[in-house]
């Protein structure tokens, strides 16, 4: 049941230690970079002797490391790392992440460490259907993937067909996945008159990488037959394995020997006792070639105090509820994507893809939600439809506080993207 049940099980009194002791020493490895001595000169000590003293550090934003830029974080000789992962950089300089051996070694055992925990086994055939390259996605899951003995296809992510041709021929049987893509998988399967679980002996797929509602994962379940586990990461800690789901499905264990968690108040930068929602920042304990203090993550979640029931000490996080800046505000109310797509999946007859328009009208914001629904329902009445719109903007309503303009619209309406679904078209600055 357990990868290392030592770690994952260690008595809190003792994660605390080891994670006061990682952090010390790691700190002290820190000093040797030119960035951080001048970064921490701004904070108040010399060294760390008790992990409260972290949070007289100041934090690191994704701004500090676009100006460190290219490699102003390296805390190693820099012929000692072995790879880099970056951002896409397309606005100003990318971020850029390096790695040692031991770095890359420690990240593939932590991905073992969550596969194994989800159920993942080594007889498992493990079909990666995320971006390989610069992205963490791809990389990040193979090396755990294959350390754990599963046989491995790095796939990559889109062309459905190849990839149904793939979970057939080789019967795979976990997929790693965007859970936007899922969800297309999923209706193309329906479309070949497949059944996932009778013509594919799928029964797992891990998710992560976009944020997704319980609504979402549970459609993907049913539609895929499969259990989906959520799989939470961050180029700027590694990439994928920072927190994932055990078998209880109930949030996600965050694994504290690799990092330290604090959860702050966005606006004002103070620490929230655990229970409250609020921005997650990281700090890296073990990573050697770029350790990272009190990143600002801009991921919105909570820490959940109740141990889970699986055992395991690593305290878990509730599901991401989106990036502080994707929150938009409508006339004055703050709306998350993810209220919407909490409602949407809770309709029967909606869909698996949908998006959120902004744009001014007469000085207003005016926010339109279109939504595919399954076809049958376009056979219907024309009274019928303009029911089923009315009745999801009272709901909409009920959950977001005001009414926003829904329309309905055929399968295959809404133009796919490769990679990251975007959810939110906001033409107010054009406008
Ligand atoms: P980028 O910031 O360019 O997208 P990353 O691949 O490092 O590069 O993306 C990390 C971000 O993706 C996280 O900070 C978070 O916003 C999002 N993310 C990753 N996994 C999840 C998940 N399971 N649920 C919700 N959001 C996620
Ligand atoms: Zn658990």
């Amino acid at each position: 049941m357990y990868w290392n049940k030592d770690i994952e099980c260690m008595p809190r009194e003792k994660l605390q230690a080891l994670q006061l002791k990682r952090l010390a020493d790691s700190f002290q490895r820190a000093l040797s970079s030119p960035f951080y001595k001048e970064h921490f000169a701004s904070g108040k000590i010399k060294s760390i002797s008790s992990l409260d003293d972290l949070e007289k550090l100041p934090f690191t934003t994704k701004d500090d490391l676009r100006r460190a830029f290219p490699h102003g974080l390296v805390c190693v000789p820099i012929e000692e790392t072995v790879r880099l992962h970056s951002s896409s950089g397309t606005t100003g300089n990318p971020t850029v992440v390096y790695h040692t051996k031991n770095d890359l070694d420690i990240w593939a055992d932590l991905m073992a460490r969550s596969l194994y925990m989800a159920g993942a086994r080594k007889e498992d055939v493990f079909q990666n259907m995320m971006g390989y390259g610069l992205f963490t996605g791809g990389l990040g899951l193979h090396y755990g993937a294959e350390k754990l003995g599963m046989l491995t296809i790095p796939i990559g992510p889109g062309n459905t067909h190849r990839q149904i041709w793939f979970l057939q021929q080789f019967h795979t049987t976990i997929a790693h996945i965007l859970p936007s893509y899922a969800l297309r998988l999923a209706a193309a399967l329906r479309d070949a008159n497949l059944e996932s679980g009778k013509d594919t002996r799928l029964k797992m797929v891990i998710v992560g990488a976009e944020p997704h509602t319980e609504g979402v994962r549970r459609k993907i379940e049913e539609l895929l037959g499969v259990k989906a586990f959520n799989c939470y990461g961050l180029s700027e800690m590694c990439g994928p394995g920072v927190a994932f789901e055990c078998e209880h499905q109930n949030g996600l264990h965050l694994w504290e020997d690799h990092f330290f968690m604090e959860i702050v108040d966005p606006e004002t930068g103070k620490r929230l006792p655990d229970g409250e929602e609020g921005e997650l920042v990281l700090t890296t304990l073990i990573r050697e070639a770029m350790p990272v203090f009190r990143y600002r993550t801009r991921d919105i979640t909570s820490i959940i105090p109740e141990p889970c029931l699986c055992g395991r000490t690593h305290r878990r996080i509730s599901r991401i509820k989106g990036r502080d800046d994707d929150m938009l505000i409508i006339n004055g109310v703050n709306v998350f994507p993810m209220q919407i797509e909490k409602v949407l999946m809770s309709i029967s007859g909606v869909g698996t893809n949908y998006i959120i328009e902004v744009k001014k009208q007469n000085y207003m914001d005016k926010l339109t939600v279109k939504v595919e629904i399954h076809e049958e329902l376009f056979t219907g009445t024309l009274e019928g439809l303009e029911k089923l719109e009315l009745d999801i903007e009272r709901q909409l309503k009920d959950e977001i506080l005001f009414t926003p303009v829904v329309k309905l619209v055929e399968p295959n309406a809404i133009p796919v993207v490769q990679g990251k679904v975007k959810r939110v078209i906001d033409l107010r600055q054009t406008d």
